[in-house]
């Protein structure tokens, strides 16, 4: 469904990727873990376009995403992306904010995308919070609006850049319910996370990123317990 290849990132000469491969296929859950600022979230940033690569590319589905002449507006409708702040708009109802992109920017008529949104909503255990505002909602209430608003595009792929990281504890488990659930649902997803007990359950590949280089990919299992790389081993001691 995705391919990255030899993606090159720079900030002011500092080289943040360097030459990242990347496959993701139909279903597939791919886990990004490496240390803090290891290019997990450009790397996101990067398929999401919200970044321009410096060299290499990208495709979706065989078409090239990042050529000039594509556009952002359909890439981002096909790829759906949540970061750890949510970002929802605080003068937006839950239902304004979910409606929003697929009715400004895509034309959907607002009826169909509210009846989508509410489908969601319902699917995630949120319906009567569809007329509140965002701060009257808990932290894990408002990230899992956030993932129902990236998916009321129907998005082929979701980047989910540390959606548990500002949460409390206790919050953490619902959003990780509602990934758990798109998974079950057969969403392609890609996520950047520091819960390595939460990327071995839930991914079916790990990708550990070392200092902008994806060092070592594999089944979530192997890398886990038994990691080829001296460094990947080092990085899981540290953090396990
Ligand atoms: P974390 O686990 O802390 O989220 P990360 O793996 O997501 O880290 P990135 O955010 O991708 O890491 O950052 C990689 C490197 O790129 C860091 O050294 C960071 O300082 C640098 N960087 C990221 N965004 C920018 C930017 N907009 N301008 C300059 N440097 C940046
Ligand atoms: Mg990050």
């Amino acid at each position: 469904l995705l391919r990255a290849e030899g993606v090159w990132k720079n900030y002011h000469g500092h080289h943040v990727l360097r030459g990242v491969d990347l496959d993701v296929a139909a279903h597939e859950v791919v886990c990004l873990i490496g240390a803090s600022g290891s290019g997990k979230s450009t790397l996101l940033r990067c398929v999401n376009l919200l970044e321009t690569v410096d060299d290499g590319a990208i495709w979706l589905d065989g078409a090239e995403i990042t050529d000039p002449g594509a556009d952002p507006d359909r890439v981002r409708r096909d790829i759906g992306m949540v970061f750890q702040s949510y970002n929802l708009f605080p003068h937006m109802t839950v239902l304004e904010n979910i409606t929003l992109a697929p009715v400004q920017v895509y034309r959907r008529k607002r009826d169909e995308a509210e009846q989508r949104a509410m489908e969601l909503l319902k699917r995630f255990g949120l319906a009567d919070k569809a007329r509140e505002y965002p701060d009257r909602l808990s932290g894990g209430q408002q990230q899992r609006v956030a993932v129902v608003r990236a998916m009321a595009c129907d998005p082929r792929l979701l980047l989910l850049d540390e959606v548990t990281s500002a949460l409390d504890p206790e919050l953490v488990t619902e959003v990780m319910g509602i990934i758990r659930e798109l998974k079950e649902g057969g969403m392609t997803m890609i996520l950047a996370t520091h819960e390595m007990g939460f990327a071995r359950d839930i991914a079916d590949t790990v990708c550990f990123l070392d200092q902008g280089v994806l060092l070592e990919r594999g089944p979530a299992e192997q890398i886990f317990t038994e990691p080829a790389e001296p460094r990947t081993r080092e990085f899981l001691q540290r953090v396990l």
